[in-house]
C-alpha cells in the first residue's frame, strides 16, 4: 500500500467526529491494506504457504502491509511488547524536515512554525517537499515502477532508525528520516511527522482497532480482545485474524520472552470483597515495583517492568533468583522490593532508582539490594494459565518455586520469593493480616477473588487494593465485654456510641486492631467507669473517646442510632476529647449522605 493512500485515509478518519463512523473507516482501511498485502505477496509468504507452515507464524519480522497499517493507524511503529524504540529527539526530526524542505529552510524555521501552529503534522504539511511523484502515482499500486513511498518502506526505514545506536546515531537517524520526508507529499509528511514523534492523534484508540479487526475479518470481538491481551500486537492479531480466522486468534497464546500487560487492581474494601466473593485471597501489598519474569526453556531470563520495558540488566538479583530457583519455562508476576541490611523493606523510590540504572549496576547493588516476591504464575508446564482460577495459578507458583533444586529456600517468613497468601472470609482475620503487613513495613493488603482469571492489562474488580480510611469517627465507649480464655482479665470488645440530641446512641462494636498491651491499658482506663455488669457484659459511663476507622456506615436496626459501622478498627484513645466532643449522630448521617 502506498503511504499516500494511508495518509489520505488517516485524514478522512481525523476529520470524522463520530466513533462508529471511525470504526467503519478503520475497518475499510484494514481491508484495503489486507488486499494490498495479498496483491503484493512476498516470496517469504509464498514459501511459508508452500511449506504448509504455521498460519500464525509468530515472531517473524513484519513484512505485511496489514500489520504495518494496523499499528500505524494508532500511531505505533512497533508492537507494545517490542523493545525497539525510534529514539528520535524532536530536534532530529525538525532537522530532517528542514533538510527535505529545501536549502533555505533550517531547523529554527521548523521550530518557529511549530510555536505558531502548535502541531508538528501541520508544520510538516506546510512545506513543499517535492514528493509529488507519490501523489501522481496515487492508487496505482506500489509496484508499478513509480517512486511512490509505500507503508512498508516507511516501516523498514523506521526500523533502521530504531536500530541506529551509539556515536553518530542521531546523524544516521536524521539521514534516514530525511530520505523519507524527501519523498513525501504534504499530506504524507503530515502523518509521517506525527508517526515519528508519537503524536498521531487521529482519534483511533485501542478499542477502535479491536472493533475494526473484528469487523474486517469477521471474527468475534471477544476473541480479538483476548488475542490482543496475550500478544500486545495489533498487527499480528489482524494478520492472524485474516489468515486463520477466529480459530487462529483463539489459538494465540503467551510467548515466553514477550511481556504481557500486568493485571491491575482497583481500590476497594473488605466489605466489597466479602460481599461479592466466596472468601478472599489476602496478600500483603509490597511497596515496590511490578515485574514480570520470563524464564525460557533455554535458561534465558528476561525481566520486564509494568510498562513492558526490559529491565533485566538493571536487576541482576532477579536473574540470579531465576537461575537458582527456576528450572522450567515460566512467566511469573510479582513485585521487586528494596531491602536494607536487616532485610526490612525500603521505600519504593529506592527500587525505582535501581530500575532506572543503566550503568554501574554492581555499584548500585551495593547500596540497595532488591529481591523479588512473586504472586502469580501465567505460564508453566508448557501451559498458559491465564484462564485458570487464582488458587490454581498460585498452586502452580508454589510448585514452580518449591520444585526447584533449592527447595529449602522456601521459607515461610523470608517468603523465599513467594508471596504469602491467606484464604479467609473472616473480617477479623483480614484485619490481623493488614495490621501485620503494616507492622512489617508493607503498604497494606491486596484482596483477590480466588476464583478469578488473570486479565492482562485490565483494571478489574477481582483484585482490590484496600482503600485507606477516608474519615475516622470519634466515638464514646458506652459498654464493653470481658474477653475469653487468655484475655479473660481484659475488657475485649467495646461498644461505641455517638452523641445524640439526648445522651448517646450505639453504632457498633470494636474488637480489632488492639494488641494485648493496649487491651490492658484500656481495661485500666475503663474499669473505674463501669456502672453495672451482667455476665460478660458491662455498662460503662460515657467518659472515654475512641478514634475508630471503618469501611462503611450502613443503615442498620442492630444499634440504637439506626446505623452500623462496617469493619470498625480501633485507632487510639482521644485523651484530648470529652464525650461532649465526640462525633454526633448528625455527622454520621451527613457522612452516609456524602
Ligand atoms: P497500585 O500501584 O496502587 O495501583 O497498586 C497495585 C500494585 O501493587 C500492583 O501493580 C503491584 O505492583 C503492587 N503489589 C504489591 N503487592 C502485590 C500483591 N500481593 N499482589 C498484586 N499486586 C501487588
Amino acid at each position: 500500500m502506498e503511504f499516500a493512500t494511508f495518509a489520505d485515509r488517516a485524514a478522512a478518519i481525523e476529520a470524522e467526529p463520530a466513533d462508529l463512523e471511525i470504526v467503519d473507516l478503520v475497518t475499510e482501511l484494514l481491508r484495503e491494506a489486507s488486499a494490498a498485502s495479498e496483491a503484493d505477496e512476498t516470496a517469504s509468504a509464498a514459501e511459508r504457504r508452500a511449506a504448509g507452515g504455521d498460519a500464525t507464524n509468530r515472531g517473524r519480522e513484519t513484512t505485511d502491509d496489514l500489520e504495518v497499517v494496523a499499528r500505524f493507524v494508532q500511531g505505533r511503529v512497533f508492537p507494545a511488547w517490542d523493545p525497539r524504540k525510534l529514539d528520535v529527539g524532536p530536534n532530529t526530526c525538525y532537522a530532517a524536515i528542514a533538510r527535505a524542505a529545501g536549502t533555505n529552510v533550517g531547523p529554527a524555521d521548523v521550530e518557529e512554525r511549530l510555536a505558531a501552529v502548535g502541531e508538528i503534522g501541520e508544520v510538516a504539511a506546510s512545506y513543499d517537499f517535492g514528493g509529488q511523484r507519490g501523489l501522481a502515482a496515487f492508487g496505482a499500486g506500489a509496484d508499478d515502477g513509480s517512486d511512490a513511498l509505500t507503508v512498508r518502506e516507511v516501516f523498514d526505514t523506521l526500523a533502521e532508525v530504531a536500530a541506529a545506536e551509539g556515536s553518530g546515531s542521531q546523524d544516521r537517524k536524521e539521514d534516514l528520516l530525511f530520505s523519507l520526508f524527501n519523498r513525501c507529499s504534504s499530506e504524507e509528511a503530515r502523518y509521517l511527522a506525527r508517526l515519528v514523534l508519537s503524536e498521531m492523534r487521529i482519534g483511533v484508540g485501542e478499542g477502535t482497532v479491536r472493533d475494526a479487526i473484528a469487523a474486517a475479518f469477521e471474527v468475534p470481538g471477544a476473541s480479538v480482545e483476548r488475542a490482543l491481551q496475550v500478544s500486545n500486537d495489533y498487527g499480528e492479531v489482524a494478520r492472524v485474524a485474516r489468515d486463520a480466522g477466529a480459530a487462529g486468534i483463539d489459538a494465540m497464546g503467551l510467548e515466553v520472552g514477550r511481556p504481557v500487560g500486568a493485571m491491575l487492581a482497583q481500590a476497594g474494601t473488605v466489605a466489597e470483597a466479602l460481599d461479592a466473593w466466596d472468601g478472599a485471597a489476602v496478600e500483603w501489598k509490597y511497596d515496590g515495583a511490578r515485574v514480570q519474569l520470563h524464564r525460557g526453556a533455554d535458561g534465558e531470563t528476561r525481566v520486564f517492568s509494568r510498562n513492558m520495558e526490559d529491565v533485566t540488566e538493571a536487576l541482576p538479583e532477579v536473574v540470579e533468583f531465576a537461575d537458582e530457583r527456576l528450572d522450567e519455562a515460566v512467566i511469573l508476576d510479582g513485585e521487586v522490593v528494596a531491602i536494607d541490611e536487616a532485610g526490612d523493606p525500603l521505600p519504593f523510590q529506592e527500587v525505582l532508582r535501581r530500575f532506572r540504572r543503566k550503568h554501574d549496576v554492581e555499584k548500585a547493588r551495593e547500596d540497595v539490594t532488591v529481591r523479588p516476591v512473586f504472586f502469580d504464575c501465567l505460564h508453566a508446564g508448557g501451559e498458559d494459565l491465564l484462564d485458570e482460577p487464582l488458587t490454581a495459578r498460585h498452586d502452580c507458583l508454589t510448585a514452580v518455586l518449591a520444585d526447584a533444586d533449592d527447595a529449602d529456600a522456601v521459607d515461610e517468613r523470608d517468603v523465599g520469593g513467594l508471596s504469602l497468601v491467606w484464604h479467609t472470609d473472616d473480617p477479623e482475620e483480614i484485619e490481623g493480616i493488614d495490621a501485620e503487613a503494616l507492622a512489617g513495613g508493607h503498604e497494606g493488603i491486596m484482596l483477590k477473588n480466588p476464583d478469578s482469571a488473570y486479565t492482562p492489562g485490565r483494571r478489574g474488580k477481582h483484585w482490590l487494593k484496600r482503600k485507606p480510611d477516608v474519615e475516622t469517627l470519634d466515638c464514646v465507649v458506652t459498654g464493653a465485654e470481658w474477653g475469653e480464655g487468655r484475655r479473660a482479665t481484659f475488657l475485649g470488645t467495646f461498644e461505641l456510641s455517638v452523641r445524640a440530641d439526648e445522651g448517646f446512641e450505639t453504632i457498633g462494636k470494636v474488637a480489632t486492631g488492639i494488641d494485648d498491651e493496649t487491651l490492658a491499658e484500656l481495661t485500666d482506663l475503663l474499669e473505674p467507669h463501669v456502672l453495672a455488669s451482667e455476665g460478660q457484659r458491662v455498662e460503662v459511663e460515657p467518659a472515654v473517646v475512641f478514634e475508630v476507622g471503618y469501611e462503611e456506615i450502613q443503615a442498620s436496626p442492630t444499634y440504637s442510632s439506626g446505623y452500623a459501622l462496617r469493619f470498625p478498627r480501633f485507632l487510639g484513645v482521644r485523651d484530648d476529647k470529652d464525650p461532649a466532643d465526640a462525633d454526633s449522630l448528625a455527622r454520621v448521617r451527613s457522612l452516609t449522605e456524602a
